[in-house]
């Protein structure tokens, strides 16, 4: 992994962020995350995701799904337990959500939020709040997860870690408009599950000049 300072780091996210997102979307398509839901379903969603299977998440969101957004609201902590139970941390997510709808129901108007507001919310971390200002809002920004940190450290070469969260999302926003955002985090998520995994599948990955590849093969053609 190189060592470079930050306005290194920028400008070679800056110069080969959108070949890299070119280069996902030829090997996976387009993913539409959420298109169609409710914001208050999306930040359920966002919320419940955490260290959780997607499918499980999902099914619970089908039953939000049925309440209105007024009742939604309205619902008490044991409530929520209700219907959340089944996921892993389900006590302290209901907390969680019990606290975002508190807020909202403060703001009045869920489109009046923002990032600021969302990140003084107990429980909602830079991950989940950016994660609900683009899907649920459409607001240009982007989450910046364990995922994205690995494949975009491994591809670049670079030690990326959690303290360069804010580096890579502003370099990325001003790299990307609002919809290459949603699908480039949609799409890290689907590589990283796929293949780029803790231990990576290179053979099989089809994303072109990774350097982590490069640098492997280097080694094992070295050590002959
Ligand atoms: S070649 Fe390996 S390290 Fe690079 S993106 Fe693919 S799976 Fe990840």
């Amino acid at each position: 992994m190189k060592q470079l300072n930050p306005t290194e780091e920028e400008a070679i996210l800056e110069n080969h962020s959108r070949i890299l997102l070119k280069n996902l979307l030829e090997v996976y398509g387009f993913q539409y995350w959420w298109p169609a839901e409710s914001p208050l379903l999306v930040i359920i969603g966002a919320i419940l995701t955490q260290n959780s299977k997607w499918d499980i998440v999902e099914n619970i969101i089908t039953k939000f799904s049925n309440l209105t957004d007024t009742e939604i609201l309205s619902l008490k902590e044991m409530e929520l337990q209700k219907i959340i139970k089944g996921i892993s941390y389900f006590r302290m997510k209901s907390r969680y959500l019990y606290e975002v709808f508190k807020a909202f129901k403060e703001i009045e108007i869920i489109g009046e939020i923002d990032r600021d507001s969302l990140l003084k919310v107990k429980g909602i971390g830079k991950e989940t709040a950016d994660s609900i200002m683009l899907y649920a809002f459409n607001e240009k920004t982007i989450p910046i997860d364990m995922y994205t940190l690995r494949f975009l450290g491994r591809y670049f070469s670079l030690s990326f870690s959690k303290k360069d969260y804010e580096l890579i999302r502003k370099t990325l926003i001003k790299t990307m408009n609002t919809l290459e955002l949603k699908e480039f985090h949609a799409l890290i998520v689907e590589h990283s599950k796929q293949v780029c995994k803790k231990e990576p599948l290179c053979q099989e990955c089809k994303i072109i000049n990774c350097n982590y590849r490069t640098i492997s093969l280097q080694n094992s053609t070295a050590s002959y």
